[in-house]
């Protein structure tokens, strides 16, 4: 692959608001009802209905916009996007475009490779259309079905400026994005349900040179991995053509998993051919500071300066911190384990640690993971009692995911608890030293590192219930005094 090239990437990100009712009618919004039941003459584009706007709405979209660090417009206003397709009725998508509700933000996060900043040029509202359902395969028997239930949904589109060079990068924005969405509830950012999607605008230019080279526009992707694969198949295909002297075709592609490339599908598009004109059945939003200071003033904790909080208030590491801040369910539980316990750093291990593992391996979410963060703080009570080792701690806690159990009561009626009685491990101790000469001889020849093996070798035996230090101990005073 070439590396005479550099990728740059654009995203358009459409989010759905969570609102009970479209942008513009009283129909409903939740996924998965019958084709066609949430439709009303407004939604339907029959004629004479008009449109009226939805207030929360707008509160989402400030809501969005300062999130993003955006500048809120006090007036703003809708326009026709028109075009024609069978599931948009109206003949036209009402949409901002040159009065968006909010303009020039941006999104800094730390990254593996340091922090990076996308800026943000806009933010704006718009309705979604309806959805075509094509079936049947054979000659005759191809039909196109209509569903109007998303016609209507609100959505916020964020576009951000061209500040994104590589596949993973994009990904990652886009997975930050969706975090910030649904930490501040405008998005439940249910990608398979369609909440949440993007289109890439992606180019690449000879590395040094400053202007942008011509963009092609992959419509449509809602995986963070179909994002990541379709932009690295784009990065293959431009600069095979670019090194080969061919030139970029201006024009709007498809992300086809199943062949696992981008295929055309329509060239170069102008805002002209769309004729935007304001809607002259919407009035233009005020938007008071009063309300956009109200807004600012409910919005929760964003992950990156709940990140920077946990690091301080717990002297986590940032990466630590990174990882629970992600969610606010996992930053609500190693609060309250952190404080229940008084020992973070423990907490802070579990969590990103343990825990976190087994939420991934079962896709359980922390609420109904079955272990609550006191009983948590307890486990982490035991440790440090040395009631437990630290490894049959992770035994215990094995116990207790999924099943609301009690530490104390596990270790009681399991029998991990640690063993730190001197005679008991004595025994175990001069077992091992029996059978394992060789080892015996290398200490003793000088070889430090045959003491971890034997200290191995005890907590084996022990099925991880050995007090370690004490082990050590034990060990130490059997080989040097005998
Ligand atoms: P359009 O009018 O075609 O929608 P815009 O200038 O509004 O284009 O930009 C839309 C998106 O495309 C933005 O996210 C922007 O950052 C991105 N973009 C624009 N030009 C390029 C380019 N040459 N390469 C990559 N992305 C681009
Ligand atoms: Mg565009
Ligand atoms: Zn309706």
């Amino acid at each position: 692959m070439s590396t005479r090239f550099e990728l740059v990437i654009g995203l358009e990100v459409h989010a759905q608001l969570r609102t009970e009712t479209k942008i513009f009618c009283g129909c409903g919004t939740r996924f998965g009802a019958a084709p066609n039941a949430h439709v009303c003459p407004v939604c339907l584009g029959l004629p004479g209905a008009l449109p009226v706007l939805n207030r929360r709405v707008v509160e989402l979209a400030i809501r969005t916009g300062l999130a993003l660090g955006c500048t809120i417009q006090s007036r703003s206003a809708f326009a026709r996007k028109n075009y024609f397709y069978p599931d948009l009725p109206k003949g036209y998508q009402i949409s901002q475009y040159d009065e968006p509700i909010a303009i020039g933000g941006e999104l800094t996060y730390a990254s593996d490779e340091g922090p990076r900043t996308v800026r943000i040029i806009r933010a704006h509202l718009e309705e979604d259309a309806g959805k075509s359902i094509h079936a049947g395969t054979g000659a005759g028997e191809r039909h196109t079905y209509l569903d109007f239930n998303r016609s209507g949904v609100p959505l916020v589109e964020i576009v951000t400026q061209p500040d994104i060079r590589s596949p993973p990068a994009a990904a990652e924005f886009f997975a930050r994005l969706r975090g910030i969405l649904v930490a501040i509830g405008v998005s439940d950012g249910n990608m398979e349900e369609g909440s949440l999607r993007c289109d890439a605008n992606v180019s690449v230019r000879p590395k040094g040179e400053t202007e942008l080279g011509v963009k092609v526009e992959v419509k449509n992707l809602n995986s963070f991995r179909f994002l990541q694969r379709a932009l690295e198949h784009e990065w293959e295909r431009q600069t095979t053509r670019c090194s080969a002297g061919e030139s970029i075709v201006q024009e709007t592609r498809l992300w086809d998993e199943a062949v696992g490339r981008t295929v055309s599908m329509r060239t170069k598009e102008e805002a002209h051919d769309y004729r935007y004109f304001p809607d002259p059945d919407l009035p233009s939003i005020e938007v008071s500071d009063a309300w956009v200071e109200a807004v600012r003033d409910s919005l929760p904790e964003l992950p990156e300066a709940c990140k920077r909080r946990l690091r301080d208030e717990y002297g986590l590491s940032l990466a630590a911190a990174a990882q629970i801040a992600e969610s606010v369910d996992l930053v609500r539980f190693f609060e309250e384990t952190a404080k229940a316990s008084g020992n973070p750093k423990a907490a802070c291990h579990w969590i990103t640690g343990e825990l976190t593992r087994r939420l991934k391996v079962d896709g359980d979410a922390v609420g109904s993971a079955g272990v609550a963060p006191a009983a948590l703080a307890k486990l982490i009570g035991l440790v440090e009692s040395g009631t437990v080792s630290t490894s049959a701690a992770k035994e215990v806690f094995d116990r207790m995911y999924g099943s609301n159990r009690e530490p104390d009561e596990i270790v009681r009626t399991e029998g991990l608890s640690q063993i730190g009685d001197q005679d008991e491990l004595a025994e175990v101790v001069a077992g091992v030293l029996a059978e394992q000469p060789e080892a015996v001889d290398r200490f003793r020849g000088g070889n430090a590192g045959s003491l971890g093996f034997l200290v191995g070798q005890v907590m084996r035996a022990t099925g991880g219930r050995a007090n370690p230090k004490l082990v050590n101990e034990l060990l130490r005073r059997a080989l040097v005094d005998d």
